[in-house]
């Protein structure tokens, strides 16, 4: 696609974007007196404005039915958040059975664990990326030390090549062939966060069902940003966070896949709580589990209303646009934002090298030679919302719902002035 570095040729894409109405749909902050250019949505997404009125329900609810809310509020509380499973269904490709909204990340990611890393003395081997989140690392390592192994042995990362910023497919499929019957369960992180690499999860899937390990997904940043078909591919199970790409709210609850074949199972390890068991004989408090005939089996407590409510009010938001055309605007989007930082490039001394693959999301990581947190610094005055990591990369992600075309043209012209009056 042709594209110009100018005011006019943005706002013309503006224009023609379908989504552009769906920024009215979001609160900002302000700096200065004017809505900042938002690029950490996949840190934490806006506010949707509708998740106010969501909350404010249960508040309602609450406050007149009290404990008659759990069955008589307009949405009741004790099946509430299977509301969520369908439309979540759609953005990561699953039958909505196969998904459950509980919890949050970190936590979902130990519970599935129980079912789906059970090491034996021969086949104990966990594959995951170099550098996997920190979250996800003291997950791991904590399982496989639990488990009685030793986490230098048990844990096998697959490292990019020497100076290279990007993992190839090839490396981790020869590693999941070179460990075989020795590998129990490959778990990464769909979209790495650092790098915003998108990895190619059917075909590492694939590979790793073929040695007859568990493959499971990490989906904090593939979540609302890149295309999923969870189902089809055959992944095992997968979590993820709902606070980034989702726009659910700070901390948020996690959501949960589980592939059907593992569901209505009764011999499944797993750690059970009273939400797990079937609707029809909850209530009757009786010693027996029953599990759901779905993802809910691995629930455990009452749901959190107040927290599932904003995040089913940004939900509604994902129903109504569908996925499909939210990735068609932020192919486009992502597309331009590097066009801007090629052109800026050009023009200024310092030299920025984008270390996102081809394979990517909304996100460019984007190394930025020369610079150092002062820009970083500058940036955040001007109204521009960037993530800074050590050295000096900066993460880039115009999420398609909230960002336009005016703002990456604006913060070409913010970030150049930013260099240049050094
Ligand atoms: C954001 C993120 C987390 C955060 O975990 P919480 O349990 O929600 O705090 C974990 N893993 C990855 C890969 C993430 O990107």
């Amino acid at each position: 696609m042709h594209f110009e570095n100018t005011l006019e040729f943005a706002q013309s894409l503006d224009k023609t974007d379908a989504l552009n109405t769906y920024r009215q749909q979001f609160h900002y902050p302000q700096v200065q007196g004017k809505d900042v250019i938002y690029f950490t949505g996949n840190s934490l997404g806006l506010q949707p404005k509708n998740a106010q009125s969501y909350v404010d329900e249960v508040m309602r609810d609450w406050a007149a039915l009290a404990v008659e809310g759990h069955f008589y509020a307009e949405k009741p509380w004790w099946d509430y958040h299977e509301r969520l499973a369908a439309p979540l269904a759609k953005v990561v490709g699953a039958k909505t059975k196969e998904v459950s909204v509980m919890n949050t990340l970190t936590v979902n990611l130990h519970l599935l664990m129980v079912s789906f890393y059970r090491p034996t003395q021969k086949r104990f081997k966990i594959l995951c990326e170099e550098k996997a989140f920190p979250s996800d690392q003291y997950m791991l390592q904590s399982q496989v030390r639990f488990h009685g192994f030793d986490t230098k042995e048990a844990i096998v990362e697959v490292k990019k090549r020497d100076g290279e910023h990007a993992w190839r497919t090839e490396d981790i499929l020869a590693k999941i062939e070179e460990l075989g019957d020795e590998l129990a369960l490959i778990l990464i992180g769909g979209v790495n966060y650092y790098n915003g690499q998108v990895f190619d999860m059917q075909k590492i899937t694939q590979a790793g069902k073929k040695t007859g390990a568990f493959v499971g997904w990490d989906l904090a940043h593939a979540v609302g940003n890149v295309a999923l078909d969870l189902h089809d591919w055959n992944v095992d199970f997968a979590a993820w966070c709902s606070y980034k790409y989702m726009n659910s709210g700070p901390g948020n609850a996690s959501g949960i896949y589980v592939h059907e074949r593992y569901l209505d199972k009764k011999d499944i390890p797993r750690f059970e709580g009273w939400w797990g068991t079937k609707k029809d004989t909850r209530f009757l408090m009786k010693p027996e589990f029953e599990p759901m005939p779905n993802a809910d089996a691995w629930q455990l407590s009452n749901a959190p209303i107040l927290s599932v409510a904003p995040y089913l009010a940004s939900l509604q938001l994902f129903e109504e646009v569908g996925m499909a055309k939210l990735l068609g605007k932020q192919k486009v989007l992502t597309a331009y934002l590097e066009f801007i930082l090629n052109e800026v490039d050009k023009e200024v001394d310092s030299s920025f090298e984008i270390i996102t693959p081809k394979e990517r999301g909304c996100q460019l990581s984007v190394f930025l030679h020369g610079e150092g947190k002062p820009l970083f610094d500058y940036l955040m005055k001007q109204g521009v919302i960037t993530d800074w990591r050590e050295p000096n990369v900066i993460r880039l992600a115009p999420a398609p719902f909230y960002c336009s075309f005016e703002d990456m043209y604006r913060f070409g012209t913010i970030l150049k002035e930013g260099i240049l009056s050094k």
